[in-house]
């Protein structure tokens, strides 16, 4: 994971349908019915074509969780507090009503690889203390989320890396609590596929530096500047898992 920044130009598709939708919700809540269902929220609001296109643009192509870019059309836009329900653990049940009246704001999009979004955080939201959370009175102002979300809080301060795998920043003593449930909560360190990703990425990366230690060795000084360039490629925001290769412990 790394920060990312959104646009500040709220996709039309929110613009245009997003408050006359949302008042409709929130009468609906009020009028004593808040057993919101998926297909009570429009799709082709929240996960219009130039929306999505949007939060990929600002992704730079990447999941907004584990920065696996798949090319072409592989994830979907996600709520990042969850719209009909929310679970506070895996185990726990579905409750009902979940952040319904943020279901078509652009702060609560976010652009999610399938896996990361319906295999392992579907609808988890849980929060560092849940006395915080006040869904019947609307007001999100005293949460903390245990899961990062990267357009909000730097996720370095939070996680680190060692090589490939991925660990909780320790602070003084103790795992950063925010970097432990997004690790459990998004799998980042369960999802096989994910960690094969990261591995293989990890080796290409530890490979180019070794050929850039062979270039300095016979002082190839085109050779340095090709394999240096190259190695800078990994670290740019647009290059898959930059996160962790500019995140070493
Ligand atoms: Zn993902």
């Amino acid at each position: 994971m790394i920060k990312l920044e959104k646009s500040t130009t709220i996709p039309s598709s929110l613009a245009t349908y997003g408050p006359e939708k949302a008042a409709g919700l929130i009468k609906r809540a009020d009028s004593g019915d808040s057993d919101f269902k998926s297909e009570d929220f429009s799709h082709k609001i929240y996960a219009d074509a130039q929306l999505k296109a949007q939060l990929i643009e600002d992704q730079h192509g990447k999941c907004a969780y584990c920065e696996r870019k798949k090319g072409g059309d592989f994830g979907a836009v996600e709520h990042y507090r969850p719209k009909a329900g929310y679970q506070v653990s895996t185990k726990s049940k579905l409750i009902k009503p979940g952040y319904y009246w943020l279901a078509y704001e652009w702060n609560n999009l976010l652009y999610s690889c399938d896996e990361c979004n319906t295999t392992y955080k579907r609808n988890l939201f849980p929060l560092l203390d849940e006395n915080a959370r006040n869904i019947s009175g609307r007001n999100i102002d005293a949460e903390v989320p245990g899961i990062i979300n990267p357009y909000f809080s730097n996720p370095s301060e939070h996680l680190v890396f060692n090589q490939y795998v991925v660990k909780p920043r320790n602070v003084g003593g103790q795992e950063d609590k925010q970097g432990r449930i997004t690790i459990d909560s998004l799998g980042l360190d369960k999802n096989q596929g994910l960690i094969n990703d990261r591995r293989n990425a990890w080796e290409e990366y530890k490979n180019i530096e070794l050929a850039l230690k062979i270039a300095k060795e016979i002082n190839s000084q085109e050779m340095i500047e090709a394999v240096s360039n190259i190695l800078a490629e990994y670290t740019s925001p647009s290059h898959e898992f930059s996160g962790m290769f500019t995140n070493q412990e």
